[in-house]
């Protein structure tokens, strides 16, 4: 098996359709994790994503990756929106990434206008990220958003040479217009999200749909475990057509989900209740349609009502949802049908 590979944009590195999401590596023991990121380098990926955001990945990588460094590609990301702040997690992620340079460093979830009017303000990140790129901290600029238009805006600026958003057969506004533009202007395009999250079900016709589209240069699924990254490299190495199958499972989630689905994301917290908002919303579709009635899932529902019970509809939630979930209705109309399954399965 051979990975595919392109050219990542006008950055000239050249990396494998497939990358490595590193969200996952953060949930499982330290070991795991770092066995994880050699197995996806043995077996051929080169772009490694990670983010200040994701607590311990970065350390994780950094540590698998630290004999390596000049053969793999090490992407990551600040939330910070000023230059101080940005210039502090520059060199916290050069310290847990064990390197004296960041192939790519993106500004980190950029989905609202004003916020990209505060990071390229006086004193605003984009500061610290050009000064940065001078001193040969940073190879590459990239930003991260979920909103194609005004990363269509951002882009024709020329500042980034990367974007990264979410990209599925569930969310495909990215095809509409910010793809094609990346590819007009050489602006290297990485898939975050190609499995929705979590909430598609047939990994390989997902990850084939989004290296189908000819303006995508890297999807980077979140990875953990041997198998998941040995699925996505054998799909990384064969052919992006779509067969009948993949088009019945497709248009199967489709059906299913529609558009009005919890992607996972976790934007939404902190909930000042302590409310597991994108638990009680996947539950059901998600959790259940998957596994079935786990342990976890007979503990965690229960436990979940007097929460969801306690919530004060003060709408920080939904304004931090990048994907406009109304979920202040949402939460009590999914924990109502959970308890209805809970019930019905105890009886
Ligand atoms: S509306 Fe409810 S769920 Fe949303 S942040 Fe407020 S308390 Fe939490
Ligand atoms: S409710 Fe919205 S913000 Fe929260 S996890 Fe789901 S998709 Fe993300």
């Amino acid at each position: 098996m051979v990975l595919q590979e392109r050219p990542l944009g006008r950055t000239g590195l050249v990396v494998k359709r497939v990358g490595f999401g590193g969200i996952p590596i953060q949930r499982i023991p330290e070991d795991e994790a770092v066995r994880a990121v050699r197995k996806a380098y043995e077996m051929g990926i080169n772009f490694f994503d990670t983010a200040r955001a994701y607590t311990t990945s970065e350390a994780r990588i950094g540590e698998a990756l630290e004999g390596v460094r000049d053969e793999v590609f090490i992407a990551t990301k600040s939330t910070h929106r000023d230059k101080a702040g940005f210039l502090e997690d520059l060199e916290t992620s050069l310290g847990n990434l064990r390197t004296d340079y960041i192939d790519l460093y993106q500004l980190h979830f950029v989905s609202k206008e004003e916020v990209w009017e505060r990071i390229r303000g006086p004193g605003g990140a984009l500061e610290g990220l050009l000064e940065a790129k001078d001193e040969g901290k940073i190879n590459h600029l990239g930003i991260t958003s979920h909103d194609p238009e005004l990363m269509m805006k951002v882009l024709r600026e020329g500042i980034f040479e990367t974007v990264m958003i979410p990209y599925n057969y569930l969310t495909q506004k990215p095809a509409d217009g910010l793809l094609p533009l990346c590819a007009e202007l050489g602006v290297g395009t990485i898939v975050m999200k190609p499995f929705g999250g979590g909430a598609l079900t047939n990994v390989r016709s997902a990850l084939r749909y989004v290296l189908g589209n000819g303006d995508v240069d890297v999807a980077i699924p979140g990875m953990m475990s041997a198998s998941e990254i040995e699925e996505n490299v054998a799909v990384g190495s064969g052919s992006f057509n779509l067969s009948q199958e993949d088009l019945r499972l497709i248009e199967e989630d489709r059906n299913h989900l529609g558009d009005q689905f919890c992607r996972a994301c976790d934007y939404c917290q902190p909930c000042p209740q302590g409310i597991p908002i994108s638990f009680v919303l996947r539950t059901e579709d998600q959790f259940l349609r998957l596994t079935g009635w786990t342990p976890r899932l007979l503990r965690r529902i229960p436990e979940s009502e007097a929460k969801v019970a306690s919530c004060q509809r003060c709408g920080q939630c939904e304004e931090k949802c990048p994907y406009e979930l109304p979920i202040m209705d949402l939460l009590p109309e999914k924990m109502g049908v959970l308890l209805k399954l809970l019930a019905s399965r105890e009886e």
